[in-house]
Formats: C-alpha cells, structure tokens, sequence
C-alpha cells in the first residue's frame, strides 16, 4: 500500500531551567549568585530526503519529540542544549497544522524547516544580581517547546506528468525515456506508487517524469485508486496523456481520453486545464485508420496528438523534444506557501486558562495557549502588539496580575516576552 498522507505529534524540547547557587569557596563566607541559565530545547526540523518515495515511516512512528535542555549549574555554567530532531521525508512533502489545515512548509528545496522551534533556557540566579538585589534567591523555567500535531501529504516534485488508463503503456514510456524501472506487467495491476524517472535531454538539461499510479474509472468521485492519487499531478506543470491506439482489449482510446479528462476535471478543474498532450501508442497493433481516427479526434479536441511504440522506442525521441521545448515556456513546479495560523484557532483555548506567580517586582505569566500565540507572532510587528494586547485584557491577564498587586515600572514576564507595566 502506498502511504503518501499521514498525521503525526511533534514536540520540540524544552528549554532547562536556570539554577539558583551561590559562590563557595572554603574561608569565604557569603559569595555571590552563581546559577547558570538553562540550555535550550532542541527543536525539530523538516528535511527533504531524495532516497524516500512515500510516508509510509509515519504510519508506525506517530510522535517524535526533541531532547530537552538542561538545567543551568554553579559556577555559571549554562546547562547543556537538546540535541534536534530532523525529521526525513520525500521531497514534496506539505507541511499543514493539522486543525486549521494551515500550510507550514512545503519541502521541495534542501533548506531544513524547522517546524517546532525548542524553548529558551530560564536564567540563572546570576543574572538577577543587581546592586539592590545582591543575592537573588530564584531562577527562572526554561520555556516549553513548540508542540504541533501536523499532517504531511505527498504532492510530487515532477515537471510531468503521465496520464493513463492501465495497461496502455506508461511505465513502458517511462523506462524507455529515463533510467527508471518501474514494473512492466501486462495486466491491470496499476503502478502502486509513482516512480520518478529523470529524463536527459543534453547539455546538462533534464525534466522530471512522473509515472503515477493508472486511474480508474469513477477515481475522480473517490471509487477505488483515483482520487487518493490524483493528488500527485497537481504540481505537474504539464500532462502527457498515454492512450493505447489499437484500443486492445476491446477498449476504445477515445472513450478512455473523455473518462480520464473528465475525472481531472471533477477532481480539480485547475488540473483539466494544465497543458496537456497526447500520445497514441501500441502503433505496431493499431491500423492506420484507426491512428488516424484517433488524430483527427484528438486534433480536433484541441489538444496535439503524437504516435509512438513505446518498447523499441519509435516516436519517444520526438515526444521528449515536444516536452522539453514546451516546458520551456512553462512556469516552475508549484510550491506551496506558508500560511498564518487563525488566531481563533488559539482563541477557542482560552479556556484551558493561565496562571500568575509574583516573585518581588517580577509576575511571570504562563499559560500553553498564550505560548502558543507568541510562538507564532511577530511581536516586533505594531498590528501583532496591538493584537497580544487585546488578548491580554479580554482573557483577564492584566486583571489577573492587579489582583496579585502589580503596580507601575513592575515587570512582566510571559515566556520569552518581556514589558513593563504600565496601568
Ligand atoms: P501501464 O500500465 O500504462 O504502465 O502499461 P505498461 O507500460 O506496464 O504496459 C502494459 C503492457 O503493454 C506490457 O505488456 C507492455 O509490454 C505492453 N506494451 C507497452 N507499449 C506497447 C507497444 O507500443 N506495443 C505493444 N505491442 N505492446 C506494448
Ligand atoms: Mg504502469
């Protein structure tokens, strides 16, 4: 079975907590704070790997977390960090929050993303020392990680794509043209999962051929292989429809053109509209009257028609230049935009509350859903202040921290964000 979508938890580590000690040496009494800070979480990254071909890991393996920071130590010492987790999965592979369905990342280029970011370590005593406050008892926690529970789904990295029912050849075409070996069978097993063939065409240019698993019919309503894959020409920036010319096993090529076209079309009508071109193979079973019946339909449709013999080649030559020089004026393969989370989706989890602690003239806030937000907002940004702010009043924060007797210049601490107050 070919796995291209899965759902799974990660969560980044946290950072350590930062140490509350004092400076002893023996004869000398009463030294100063010494407490390193915490070491920060490890966080966890999204890497393309070109050696994997499906998701199939994640169906397993549902929950991978970071090492987590730790404490800070005497002496000053900053405790060690959490080592990261790269996480690998095939190139192509969309990144979405799994409630919202929000894009993170699409993983089609080599540079990581780094999906759950790992929490800062809290200070140690050391840094509190100021000259009113020589010998500061407390320390602050380490932040939490970033924790996400996110879809991946499998869009193909191709510059083509092949259209087909079973049986008509694709696979054949694909092995002919690059050095791909998908498997030949004459029979309507379908390729369970697509095979890449990378096609050179001189001169250090090349194009990337997708020979994805033959449609059936009613795939594009859901019935049976279709809808699942069709996902995987998408991105293609153009489509190559394989149609068995002599019509063997008493199929009628042009039928077979309308059913595949019309399940793109109820799919995705953006992918009926993807340039496309078609190909009559089996040239050595079909006669000229029924190539050329085929042709004048196929022309006639609007589309360009070509002929090949896909086993010894005849006519895949010609069909690879076509390709290449219609690439040319094709725009790249699609990539998926990062999308903001809606904030209502942090909104709704108000409720889980938050808590206020005062420790002198410092209130530290915590609260995973506020940690969330920050996590996700750009605070040097005026309209995401604004809008913390907002979100600070109308969920009783501020109220919060005037019941505990706040009072002006006193600081505020929420995770890694820091304000004075001001009534
Ligand atoms: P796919 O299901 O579309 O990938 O089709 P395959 O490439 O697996 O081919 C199906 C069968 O048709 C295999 O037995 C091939 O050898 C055969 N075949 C493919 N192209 C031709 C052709 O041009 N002429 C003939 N006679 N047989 C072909
Ligand atoms: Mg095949």
């Amino acid at each position: 079975m070919f796995v291209d979508t899965a759902k799974i938890k990660i969560k980044a580590g946290a950072g350590g907590d930062g140490k509350v000690s004092f400076h002893r040496e023996k004869y000398i009494s009463a030294g100063g704070p010494d407490g390193g800070d915490g070491g920060k979480g490890g966080s966890i990254m999204f890497v393309a790997d070109d050696n994997l071909a499906s998701l199939a890991d994640f169906k397993y393996k549902r929950k991978y977390a970071a090492e987590n920071g730790a404490p800070g130590e005497p002496g000053r010492r900053a405790g060690k960090k959490g080592a990261d987790l790269t996480i690998r999965v095939p190139r192509g592979t969309i990144i979405r929050e799994a409630e919202s369905g929000s894009v993170m990342a699409d993983i089609s280029s080599d540079e990581p993303f780094v999906a759950a970011k790992g929490g800062r370590g809290g200070w140690g005593n050391s840094h509190f020392a100021t000259p009113t406050r020589q010998a500061p008892r407390f320390a602050k926690s380490g932040t939490p990680g970033e924790e996400w529970v996110v879809e991946l789904e499998l869009k193909l990295m191709a510059d083509v794509g092949l259209l087909g029912f079973p049986n008509v050849g694709k696979s054949t075409l694909i092995s002919v043209v690059s050095q791909a070996k998908p498997v030949i069978a004459n029979y309507h097993f379908t390729t369970l999962s697509p095979v890449l063939g990378v096609v050179y065409i001189g001169e250090g240019q090349s194009f990337v051929m997708a020979d994805i698993p033959g449609l059936i019919e009613g795939a594009g309503e859901g019935v049976g292989l279709g809808h699942e894959f069709l996902r995987h020409v998408e991105r293609c920036r153009m489509l190559v429809h394989v149609l068995d010319a002599a019509g063997s096993e008493g199929r009628d090529p042009i039928e077979d053109f309308q059913i595949i076209n019309n399940e793109l079309k109820t799919f995705n009508p953006e992918l009926a509209e993807r340039p496309q071109i078609v190909v009559g193979n089996k040239t050595d079973l079909a006669t000229p009257e029924q190539i050329e019946r085929l042709r004048e339909f196929i022309t006639g449709a609007g589309y360009e028609f070509y002929t090949m013999c896909a086993p010894i080649a005849e006519g895949t030559r010609e069909l690879i230049n076509v390709i290449a020089a219609k690439l040319q004026k094709l725009p790249p393969v699609k990539r998926y935009e990062s999308e903001d989370i809606p904030v209502e989706f942090f909104e709704k989890r108000q409720e889980s509350g938050f808590t206020v602690t005062a420790e002198g003239d410092i209130y530290s806030v915590e609260s995973p859903w506020l940690l969330k937000i920050l996590q996700r907002t750009d605070l040097d940004d005026y309209e995401a202040l604004q809008y913390f702010q907002r979100v600070l009043i109308s969920s009783g924060v501020i109220e919060a921290l005037k019941e505990k007797g706040i009072s002006e210049g006193d600081t505020v601490t929420i995770y890694d964000f820091e304000f004075e107050y001001v009534p």
